[in-house]
């Protein structure tokens, strides 16, 4: 399976201090999406289904967020990773997908990664509503499927938005995670004000 990201913790991907995992590759394309990056289904890089697995167990956050990139999109692979996870009880898994709840539950492949879950965040980012009222989801046109009721009253008083992002330096780059910033001089602003340039 191709990944664009793999974080052992993160906690502005969903409630807790959490593993986050962005797959590589979507079809789906909505307008203004903050991470083209992630469509071309070739980059990233490569891992097996059991391999992502054992990182992710290894990592012991308190649960999973599985993002994009489109998740969907590879769901055979989605499919045998989840089955790794709950093979080792593994619990808290949110997936978010740019796909429709009855886009899903049409196409059997995609249902049966759903419905290893906990939680499914469905359907595309509209900008129009973004950054929307609810915390950690992209605009206000995705709906909640809670599936085993593990997140069931979360889903019931869901947080509102805070404007949130984690910053991680990696090797090579610098990476943001959480709300999308509005302009990239804010962000070129935030590093100015602590004088570590950019
Ligand atoms: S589903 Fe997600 S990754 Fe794909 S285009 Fe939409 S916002 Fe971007």
């Amino acid at each position: 399976m191709r990944i664009a990201r793999l974080e052992e913790y993160t906690t502005v991907e969903g409630p807790g201090r959490r593993t986050a995992v962005w797959f590589q590759g979507c079809s789906l394309a909505c307008p203004q999406c903050c991470n083209p990056e992630m469509h071309d289904p070739t980059a990233g890089f490569a891992m097996t289904p059991e391999e992502l697995a054992d990182a992710i167990v290894h990592a012991r956050a308190e649960g999973l967020t599985l993002l994009g990139g489109e998740p969907l999109d590879q769901a055979s692979e989605l499919r045998l990773l989840l089955q790794h996870l709950r093979a080792h009880h593994y619990q808290g898994i949110i997936m978010f997908t740019g796909y429709t709840w009855s886009q899903i539950i049409a196409d059997p492949a995609r249902a049966a990664g759903a419905e290893l879950c906990d939680l499914v965040i469905a359907g595309p980012f509209e900008a129009a509503s973004a950054p929307g009222r609810r915390r950690w989801i992209g605009s206000d046109n995705q709906t909640l499927h809670s599936i085993t009721g593990l997140y069931a009253e979360l889903a019931e008083n869901w947080p509102k938005f805070v404007k949130e992002i984690e910053i991680v330096i990696g090797d090579e780059e610098l990476l943001v995670n959480g709300t999308p910033l509005a302009a990239d001089d804010e962000l070129a602003g935030l590093f100015m004000q602590k004088g570590e340039g950019r």
